[in-house]
């Protein structure tokens, strides 16, 4: 019996990847055993932090980093940061905004539940452009210029949400925002791989990048990247630490604080202290963040391909098409599509995929297709034994067993 089946749970099939509501990626035993020993003793977390915040800096090229509590919490430390700076009395009322600029500017296209990190600070965000490609009203997407016209004296920053085809290109949104001496705080949680992103998104200009840890890079579910500017990463810095310690003998690490930016003493516990991260995580980040940017994960990488198409053979008589997705840039996943034949099943691909989450044993794929009639197939998760069980059941499902 496992913890789970000792809890009264049964273990699902995730063919979904690194998705947080199946407990993201897997973790390899250097990470976790990096993690056991890092429980076994105690450092303080602030000189682990600045630990951290020297080896993110070198694999981002970036000023300085934290280990944040996932990439939305970044999100939240990075909002309050650019809003507060070192201000000790700003930092103490958010997410109470009302009495200094509070206002972030976004495309419009860009907005998306994961903001609501950036509101939880106390930010508002102001939107620019339209959406007018979804509804089908116009072919244009958000341009440079739009940003500048809404700029403000409320105006404290920009925020871009970092995708392959985002628009306009972040170098140029830096450059209208720099204009006017705003920060530009980045979502790039799920651009990973390329691990090239990790210096290059950085190297556009941005203030501050959030990455998640949990993601590609294969660290603790519950662990992010907060890169940038050591202006901006130290109040972000002290405001997701414990600040209970004495205030005569608080001695934060030159790495991250500059100690006389706090004459008076230090800030009580900030908005982020209920983003705590314990030092078991940030090593585990750490840990995983080294085998990431060494590409220690490509090996299993290239291993996915022939699993999804034995996968693909093992339907061939079965009423789908199956298509392979495969940048073949050696770092990226492939994913299979398993395109249902909806009229020939007598079944939607909504109706097999709820089956196969209500199965056993249970198998969790890829829903973002379904109203197309596809199921996909994340390949992270799955090793040949559950990869077979899974061409199995969708089989059984399809009639075709
Ligand atoms: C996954 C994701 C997040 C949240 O990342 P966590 O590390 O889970 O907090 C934020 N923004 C985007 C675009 C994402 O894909």
């Amino acid at each position: 019996m496992g913890v789970y089946e000792d809890l009264g749970l049964t273990p699902i099939i995730n063919a979904s990847g690194s998705v947080t509501r199946l407990g993201g990626a897997p973790m390899s035993r250097e990470v976790l055993e990096a993690m056991t020993d890092a429980a076994s003793e105690s450092v303080p977390i602030e000189a682990l932090q600045a630990k951290a915040c020297t080896e993110i800096a070198s694999f981002t090229g970036t000023e300085a980093g934290i280990v944040s509590a996932g990439a939305a919490s970044a999100l939240t430390l990075g909002a309050a940061a650019i809003m507060t700076g070192w201000d000790r009395g700003r930092m103490e009322s958010l997410p109470q905004t009302d009495a200094f600029p509070n206002e972030f500017v976004v495309a419009r296209e860009q907005r998306s539940g994961y903001d609501h990190a950036v509101r939880a600070a106390g930010a508002r965000l102001v939107e620019v452009g339209f959406n007018e490609i979804v509804p089908g009203a116009g072919v244009r997407r958000t341009e440079a210029w739009e940003y500048e016209a809404a700029f403000g004296p409320n105006t404290v920053g920009v925020l871009y949400v970092f995708t392959p085809d985002s628009e306009p290109p972040l170098a140029e949104v830096v450059a209208r925002a720099h204009m006017h001496n705003l920060p530009v705080l980045v979502d790039a949680a799920a651009e990973l791989p390329p691990r090239s992103n990790l210096i290059d998104i950085p190297a556009t200009g941005a203030d501050l990048v959030a990455f998640s840890g949990g993601k590609s890079i294969r660290g603790p579910q519950s662990t992010g990247i907060l890169a940038g500017r050591r202006e901006l990463v130290g109040p972000a810095f002290a405001q997701l630490v414990d600040m209970d310690d004495h205030p005569a003998l608080w001695d934060p690490p030159k790495e991250l604080v500059d100690i006389e930016r706090f004459e008076g003493g230090p800030p009580r516990h900030g908005v982020g202290r209920a983003h705590k991260v314990s030092k078991e995580e940030i090593v585990g980040l750490l840990t995983a963040l080294r085998l990431f940017s060494a590409g220690a994960y490509d090996e299993e990488v290239a291993g996915y391909r022939p699993r999804l198409e034995r996968i693909a053979g093992a339907l061939e008589s079965a009423p789908v098409t199956c298509t392979l997705h495969d940048r073949g840039d050696g770092e990226s996943f492939p994913l299979l599509d398993i395109s249902i034949d909806e009229s020939a099943v007598g079944k939607t691909a909504f109706e097999v995929c709820e089956s196969l989450r209500k199965g056993s044993p249970p198998i969790y794929a890829g829903h973002g297709k379904l109203a197309q009639g596809t199921l996909i197939v994340n390949p992270l998760h799955l090793d040949d034994a559950s990869a077979g069980a899974l061409a199995q059941r969708v089989r059984e499902e399809l009639g075709a067993s």
